[in-house]
């Protein structure tokens, strides 16, 4: 399945995801990341998942009255990767009048095909989390070819030349990017670039590529949030829509899971599921070894099982 959710996003409400990769393919392999490492890291694009595959599901979701708020391109990976992204954005528009968002790690902006393969798209949510290149090589371990000035030209280009909405994330590690020098930086930076609407300040809330990366406490980013000015917010709870699973709630439940680590709580609360529905999935698909639970900054959470 190319389609997964929705999944509750703190930054897009109920995001229905559209994974244009099938598998993990990415420039960078940062040390927060969801899925786990990056073991072969990619930065050329190709055609990864027909474009008319993902409408086909898409459809079936739409026409099963499936409810989002968003319909975000994202899922395993980095989505500009996919050579049918502009494509792929031109037909979701075709299909529903719900927003289309796009999540990027924003290494391939300084590409002018990718910058207008965008343009179509209503939100663009590109993430930068460090602005110092020693920095950024620490967090983000970025493919070999990727050069941070590059990386920030591309950001600057796009936000001059994009008319939709930019939501720029800063995905803060605890003592790696969390220093008031890193937001000064970043600050000096993204001011001048007035047209991103708003910086999103996060953290690490799930489990994770490396042990090491760890959250940063909220008022540290509120204190950070201070320090970049009057855009920057610090991302909150889950507050979207909630659906109702109509069938295949294994099938829903290790979909979203595949490309995300969730609490049973957040299944409940974005699939309109009991605690009980929800517990049965989750154990059939612990049995099964489908799924692994996993502890992690006090909460517990079911991770896809490779
Ligand atoms: S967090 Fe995103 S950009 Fe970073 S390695 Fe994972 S998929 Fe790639």
């Amino acid at each position: 399945m190319y389609i997964f959710g929705p999944v509750p996003s703190r930054r897009l409400g109920l995001s229905l995801g559209v994974d244009p990769l099938a598998s993990k393919s990415c420039n960078l392999n940062c040390v927060y990341c969801e899925l786990g490492r990056s073991f072969k890291l990619t930065n050329e694009r190709k055609l990864f998942v027909e474009t008319s595959f993902i409408i086909t599901e898409l459809k079936q979701f739409f026409d099963k009255g499936g409810i989002t708020d968003y319909v975000t391109i994202s899922g395993s990976g980095e989505p500009t990767l996919a050579l049918n992204l502009g494509e792929l954005v031109t037909e979701i528009k075709k299909i529903t009048d719900k927003p289309v968002a796009v999540i990027t790690n924003g290494c391939l902006l300084s590409d002018p095909q990718v910058r207008r393969e965008l343009m179509n798209a209503d939100v663009v949510m590109p993430s930068m989390d460090s602005f110092m290149p020693s920095t950024y090589i620490k967090v983000n371990r970025p493919h070999g070819s990727i050069k941070l000035d590059w990386v920030i030209q591309g950001l600057r280009d796009f936000a001059s030349e994009y008319k939709g909405r930019i939501w720029l994330e800063i995905m803060v590690v605890s003592g790696m990017n969390d220093g008031d020098n890193d937001m000064l930086e970043a600050k000096k930076v993204l001011d001048t670039m007035p047209n991103i609407e708003k910086i999103q300040i996060n953290t690490v809330v799930r489990s994770r590529a490396e042990d090491y990366a760890d959250p940063v406490k909220d008022l540290r980013l509120r204190e950070l949030a201070m320090l970049l000015g009057p855009r920057a917010e610090v991302i909150g709870k889950f507050t979207g829509s909630t659906i109702h699973t109509i069938d295949g709630i294994d099938d829903a439940i290790l979909e979203a899971l595949k490309r995300r680590p969730m609490t049973a709580k957040e299944f409940e609360e974005t699939m309109g599921l009991n605690k009980i529905e929800v517990e049965m999935a989750l154990g059939k698909l612990v049995q099964g070894g489908f799924v692994v639970k996993e502890h992690f900054n006090d909460r517990d959470f079911f991770k896809y099982s490779k």
